[in-house]
């Protein structure tokens, strides 16, 4: 993996001949390291299907849980959780998944569990393009998030959307960026006959939208929370993300829905998550302050209880990009010297 080499835009199935902005080279950030994945590029003729998913983890409540892994052509980008309930007069959605073919496929598996009750809600929990991409198959006009995750998704949006064309091709097919229409800023909604308490929440990104079911006490907490997978961090504030884990730590909840990996009832993903970044932000601190280079960085040993995560070298090599710069502005500010 080289960090230095230049990322481009896609030149393919979705045009765009724009000059890259400031924006948007922020968006190329997020992919900055790369796939990984030795399948890119391959994707054959095999039959794109999802073959989604819904597993019941509470009273009338789906999860469809995406596999613990990066982007590739094998996984088609379903590396993500979304959800959907059952309320008295028709359904609410968490998060759509990375593209367009993926909100088709969660539309259909949801007229399937739940059939001939209409689409009332769609919240997205923040604007990674995992979690966004897939609104082009619902209703805009009930697709709902806090204004600063509308503001990122309408930024970005577009920038992610190139960036996953180019990581995976055909699966991306006729998908484009769509921003929520909904402004939240309520602490409680009522959507059908169900009560939901909202949460605005920072430190995976810059807005973090948590959703929790009153009825069934199910909270829904994005990229927040990651169980048996390592945390991404290109928008992470670590200071926030833990106080945010805090918060849901104390938050009364008979299970949490992760962004990543596995539904958690005894806040194992909270305490996972927590000990992740903590080491993360200490280790690449302490990186800084020894004068190493990023690639030095890149290569020193990870403790044997992140083994287990999903793609944690990969992802602790991104997160050195993401957080050194900024750590070396804090631990070695720039002194003015007047001669
Ligand atoms: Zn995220």
């Amino acid at each position: 993996m080289n960090t230095s080499t230049p990322v481009m835009p896609v030149a393919g199935s979705r045009a765009s001949a724009a000059p890259i902005s400031r924006s948007r080279r922020q968006v190329l950030q997020w992919f900055a390291a790369g796939c990984g994945c030795a399948a890119c590029g391959s994707a054959g003729a095999r039959l794109l299907d999802f073959d989604l998913v819904a597993v019941e983890v509470a009273s009338k409540t789906w999860a469809v849980l995406g596999r613990t892994e990066y982007f590739s052509q094998d996984n088609g980008g379903n590396i993500v959780n979304t959800s959907f309930i059952e309320v008295p007069d028709g359904v609410v959605v968490i998060d759509t998944g990375p593209s367009k073919r993926y909100g088709d496929a969660l539309r259909e598996l949801i007229g399937r569990t739940v059939p001939g009750k209409p689409i009332l809600r769609v919240y997205n929990t923040h604007h990674h393009p995992d979690h966004f991409l897939g609104n082009q198959s619902f209703e805009a006009s009930v697709i709902a998030a806090p204004q600063k995750v509308i503001e990122n998704i309408s930024l970005e949006g577009d920038g992610f959307t190139d960036n996953m064309y180019r990581l995976l091709g055909d699966w991306m097919r006729g998908t484009y960026s769509v921003a929520p229409t909904v402004v939240m800023n309520t602490d409680n909604e009522d959507v059908g006959g169900r009560q939901f308490s909202l949460f605005y929440l920072e430190g995976h990104t810059n807005s973090d939208f948590v959703i929790r079911d009153d009825e069934t006490g199910v909270v829904f907490a994005g990229d927040l929370a990651f169980l048996y997978r390592a945390p991404t961090t290109p928008h992470a504030d670590i200071p926030s993300w833990k106080a945010s884990l805090e918060v849901l730590s104390g938050m009364d909840k008979s299970l949490l829905v992760p962004g990543h990996g596995p539904s958690d009832a005894k806040d194992e993903s909270l305490v996972q998550t927590a000990d992740y970044i903590d080491w993360l932000y200490g280790s690449i601190s302490d990186s800084v302050g020894k004068g190493l280079t990023m690639n030095e960085a890149m290569v020193l040993p990870i403790p044997a209880r992140f083994e287990g995560l999903g793609v944690i070298r990969t992802e602790y090599e991104r997160s050195v990009v993401h957080l050194y710069p900024a750590l070396e502005d804090v631990l070695y500010p720039v002194v003015e010297v007047t001669r």
